[in-house]
Parts: structure tokens; sequence; C-alpha cells
């Protein structure tokens, strides 16, 4: 199997693996309870917690494990956090995850504005407008993605934090494809709420992570139990917990020059093989395990299928979203139509690809191209 779907989820990392052979069968006790077995376990919690803390640059006060990013973002952009913040409207972005436009498109029914910031055909932001918007529109949050899990374009998040900031605007970042790829601390991003997620780096799926600068007054989305300091109920998931720590720390930054190498050199040799193709924000600064290419107007749904059945795994969208035929919202929102959108495919790559991996794909690709 030849996987290039990353950015939908990576494989356990070598720790995690170890983990889940060795020791996870006997961590099972309740990390609330009160007996040896279940303080034992708390402490593996807040251990992990300090270690995850340090790693991301930021208090491990601030720090609170939820199901996933799926709900950090949603306990931020929910009407009674917001409220509880003082904000009356949101600053973002077309090309975001479903995680917040669905957020967004609730808190619109709910009254709140929504602002959308515009970007150019590269997927870069318009930081002018955002100026604007942020002028206009004080006590805003702004919520934007740090490095776009389809086009891998990379935001530059402490210019969008201090535009928003000096309009007294907070901030929330999706850090969910930065982490692991671009290196950063939050503590130099100075944001108000960053979320990420587990499995997106080999960690168990259903663990995530949420960052608030001002934790006391984050309106929990999940009640019903003291856990996590009262900012999200429910029995700890330890070992998405404990494998979270552990996928941080198996990160290796000196992988990524060889990820951007070999990215580079597939995305040569793909516009080589016919003249229409294209590499969607091919201008703009990358996360250098991305590659999203244009098809010349071949159906890159009919593509995937047939990568997968040479064993080759790809995307044509965000993993959430496949299974519904709707071609990419991010490619429409770089101002392309259906049809290109429609011929667009996403590869990306990780801790074990290959160039072997990548010259396979190519093969393939020269062959339904022939
Ligand atoms: N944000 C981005 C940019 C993502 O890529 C994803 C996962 O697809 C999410 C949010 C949601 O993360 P999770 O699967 O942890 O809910």
């Amino acid at each position: 199997m030849i996987y290039l779907d990353y950015n939908a989820t990576a494989p356990y990392s070598s720790s995690v693996k170890s983990f889940l052979r060795d020791e996870a069968e006997n961590l099972w006790a309740n990390p609330s309870s009160e007996y040896e077995a279940g303080v034992q376990l708390d402490s593996i919690i807040q251990q992990d917690r300090e270690i995850i803390a340090d790693f991301l640059g930021c208090p491990s006060g601030r720090l609170f494990f939820t199901s996933g990013a799926t709900e950090s973002i949603s306990t931020v952009l929910s009407e009674s956090n917001l409220k509880s913040f003082g904000l009356n409207s949101v600053i973002s972005n077309k090309m975001e995850h479903y995680a917040t436009l669905d957020n967004l498109k609730i808190l619109g029914m709910q009254g709140f504005t929504i602002h959308w910031l515009e970007n150019n055909e590269h997927g870069e932001l318009d930081l002018e407008h955002l100026k604007v918007l942020c002028t206009e529109n004080p006590n805003s949050l702004v919520s934007l993605l740090y490095v776009n899990n389809e086009t891998g374009v990379i935001n530059d998040v402490h210019e969008i934090v201090q535009i928003a900031h000096e309009q007294n605007c907070l901030v929330h970042i999706d850090g969910v494809q930065a982490l692991g790829k671009v290196r950063f601390s939050i503590e130099d991003i100075e944001c108000d709420f960053i979320s990420f997620s587990g499995h997106k780096i080999g960690a168990l799926k259903g663990v995530g992570l949420l960052f608030a600068d001002e934790p006391k007054k984050v309106f929990p989305l999940i009640r019903g139990g003291g856990q996590e300091y009262g900012l999200r109920a429910g029995t700890y998931n330890l070992l998405g917990i404990h494998s979270f720590k552990l996928a941080v720390g198996d990160i290796d930054f000196n992988i990524l020059s060889e990820l951007r190498m070999m990215r580079d050199r597939f995305e040569e040799r793909l516009l080589g093989i016919n003249s229409k193709f294209g590499v969607n924000a091919e201008k703009s600064k990358r996360a250098p395990n991305v590659s999203n290419v244009y098809l010349g107007g071949c159906d890159a749904r009919a593509i995937l299928y047939q990568l997968s059945r040479e064993g080759i795994m790809v995307s044509t969208g965000s993993a959430c979203s496949s299974g519904t035929p709707e071609p990419s919202h991010v490619i429409q929102a770089l101002g392309f139509d259906t049809d290109y959108a429609k011929s667009s495919l996403r590869l990306s790559l990780g801790a074990l690809s290959t160039w072997k991996e990548l010259q396979t794909t190519l093969a393939v690709l020269r062959g339904q191209f022939k």
C-alpha cells in the first residue's frame, strides 16, 4: 500500500505503536477514581499535559484535552462561548475546514454576523482586508487556519493576531495541519485559542486539544463532570491522551526538507506528463508535505479510484466531506469553477513516505494520461 493521505489521518507513530502493543491493555482504570489505580492514571494525564504544553510553548494550565479538533473548534465557535467573551461577530474565510464552516452557519442563524475575509487565487489571505474588517468590527472573533488542509497554504498567523489584537478582536487558530509541519510556539503567536487534533500526527483517533488563553471565561461545550477543570466534562480518554503525548514526542522536523524535495520533484515530473496539468496554490508558502494538483479537466475522482485499485491512497478534498459528490469548496474558494475543482487531487506525505512511492504514483498517472 502507498499511503499519500496524511492530511486525512496519519499511521500510528512508532512510540504509539509500541505503547498499544506493550502497555495499553493495563491502562483501563478511570483516571478520576480516588484509589491508587485512578490516581496513577491521573498523574499520567497531568504529566502528558506538561510535556505537550512544553512542546507547544504554552503554560499547561491553558491546555485542555477534547475528543478532537472538531470539538475544540465547536467549543470556541459556540454562541455561549462568544457571548462569554463579549464577541458579537466572527471574521473567517471560505477556505476553512467544515469544522469551522458548519459552526459559522449555526452562529449566523443565531444572530451573529459572519464577515468573510477575502483571498486570492493562490489561497493567500488578504491581510489588508483583515485590517478593514477588524477596524469596522471590533469585538469580533477572527477564526482562521494556520495551514490549509487541502492546499497546504501557510497563513501568517503572527501577523493575523497582531492585526486583530490592535482592534480588540480575539483570534482562534485551527492549528491541526500545522502541528509537526511548521515550527511554532503558542507564546510567540499570542493567539487567544488554538485547536489541534491527535490523529493527524499519529496518535489515536478521538483526541484533540484546545489552548485557551483565558480558560476561566471559556463556556464548556460538554458539561456533566469536573474533568478538565470543568472546561470539558466526560470520562478521560486516557489511551488517546497518552498517545497524543507519544506522537508529539515522535515529531521530527528534520524530515521536512526531504519531504519538500520529494514533493517539489513530484510536481515537476507531474507537470511534464500533460501540459494542461497545474499545481494549486503553487506560488504560495506551503507546508512541505502537501501537493494539490489540477489534472487538466480529467475527473479526479475517477483517477482516485484508479490509484486506489493500484493500492495508492490519495484524496479529492477533505476526508470529512468525501462520500459527498460536492467538489472541493477550498479549490472553488480560490476562484475556480466546479469543473476545475472536480479535476483537483490532493496528495499529502508524511514520515513514512518515500520517493519510490511517488515514482510509482507518477508511473500510474502516466499510464492514465498516455
Ligand atoms: N481542522 C482541520 C484543518 C482538519 O484537517 C481537520 C481534520 O480533517 C479538523 C479540523 C478536524 O479534526 P478532528 O478529526 O480531530 O475532529
